[in-house]
């Protein structure tokens, strides 16, 4: 195996940032291959047993099972620590698992976390469900009031965790002032930054600890893969997150991992151009429909704010009609060219229901305590071309009586 520049932080560091998404975190075996190589392998060998034993006792660097380390998915996690401004990045299976780990890892009976309350159907349950049966208790607040994050802070509060901006509601947190705040407390924030990606806003640029990802979405960028992944310094992923998954196992399958350092070489093209498409689309359907959310158009409440942090608006917007699930529904069943579907970061447009799908798992007092209304809809705006996307929504909202 060829240390190639590409693992070289002294190198990859200075380079710019399109530079670091083609080339960061490459290694190169002896063949000289110009596309990394993808190593489908669970367990390694060795020259002696000396060897083993040294890696073993953590003396000698190198790979010895692909629980621990695997060469392809190593890669990934170099290219994303760059592409974050990150000291270390470890990967998931997916973004849930990702998620999964940030919390779990740091957290312990008797802690306290606060979470924004609009987020991931499955990460809200995470907050509510899953944390509290191990005796983690948590608040739920409004995570664009700073007001409330120093309120709902508690002596034992050890996490903030966070979307911005959030699924599907489009809140924006203000991550210089909530990152400050957690700071002075000695508390970690965990910022879950799917929507908008290291090409559109690093959380850690504002102090964020943790960046959590779902790199199903917009890394990929495809719909190809499940993947997640967890950035922070080095000492926190060493001492912190890693005997938690090298103990539990959450990891990525080789294969994902090489998909989504694929995805990555593309991601500033996508996702810059994708959110120009979501522009025009966007100001396009809100001339029709009673409420639209895209964090930069001038009517979405965090406008200025959204414009400090992030580089353009990103893929998605949300939308609310009057006429509840009936209307919402009777749109999604007229589109002839998007597609009904949940997922979101695929270069395709791609349009859901979330009351009926990513957030019916909550309940209806948590998507109402959330802002999920039985008249919202969420499009991801891919990179087809954006008129022939403004001529689908145009008669499809005409079919929905709008
Ligand atoms: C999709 C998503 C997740 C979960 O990621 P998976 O890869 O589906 O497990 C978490 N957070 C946000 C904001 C998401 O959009």
């Amino acid at each position: 195996m060829k240390r190639t520049a590409g693992q070289d932080r002294s190198i990859t560091q200075k380079w710019r940032p399109a530079t670091q998404a083609v080339r960061g975190g490459t290694w190169r075996s002896e063949m000289g291959e110009t596309s990394e190589a993808l190593f489908l392998t669970s367990g390694f060998t060795y020259d002696d047993a000396a060897t083993v034993a040294a890696r073993f006792a953590g003396e000698a660097e190198g790979m010895t099972y692909s629980r621990l380390q695997n060469p392809t998915v190593q890669m990934l996690e170099e290219r994303i620590a760059l592409m974050e401004g990150a000291e270390a990045c470890r990967t998931q299976a997916t973004g849930m698992a990702a998620m999964t780990t940030a919390l779990l890892c740091q957290l312990s009976a008797g802690d306290h976390i606060v979470a924004a309350k609009a987020a991931f159907g499955s990460c809200r349950w995470l907050v509510d469900n899953l944390l509290p049966r191990f005796g983690i208790t948590g608040t739920t607040i409004d995570a664009s009031d700073n007001a409330a994050w120093e309120a709902a802070i508690r002596p034992n509060t050890k996490v903030f965790f966070f979307e911005s901006p959030a699924n599907p509601t489009m809140d924006i947190v203000d991550l210089e002032f909530v990152c400050a705040l957690a700071k002075r407390h000695g508390i970690t924030t965990v910022v879950d930054n799917a929507f908008a990606t290291a090409a559109l806003q690093r959380p850690m640029d504002f102090g964020a600890d943790v960046v959590a990802y779902s790199a199903t979405k917009m890394m990929d960028g495809q719909g190809r893969v499940m993947a997640g992944a967890v950035c922070g310094s080095a000492e926190w992923i060493n001492n912190v997150l890693l005997p938690f998954q090298r103990n539990t196992g959450p990891n990525i399958a080789a294969f994902n991992a090489w998909v989504v350092h694929k995805g990555l070489e593309t991601l500033d093209l996508r996702i810059h151009r994708q959110s120009e498409n979501a522009l025009k689309v966007a100001s396009f359907v809100e001339a029709r429909v009673p409420r639209l959310l895209y964090p930069f158009l001038p009517s979405h409440p965090q406008y200025e704010l959204a414009r400090k942090q992030m580089k353009a608006g990103g893929t998605i917007f949300s939308f609310h009609l009057d006429g509840g699930l009936k209307q919402a529904h009777a749109v999604l069943d007229a589109l002839q060219l998007i597609d009904i579907s949940n997922n979101i970061g695929d270069s395709r447009s791609l349009m859901c229901h979330p009351a009926s799908t990513t957030h019916y798992g909550v309940g209806p007092e948590t998507r109402a305590d959330m802002g999920v209304g039985e008249g919202m809809l969420r499009l991801n705006v891919g990179l087809e071309d954006p008129d022939d996307l403004i001529e689908d929504l145009d008669q499809a909202l005409r079919a929905a009586g709008l």
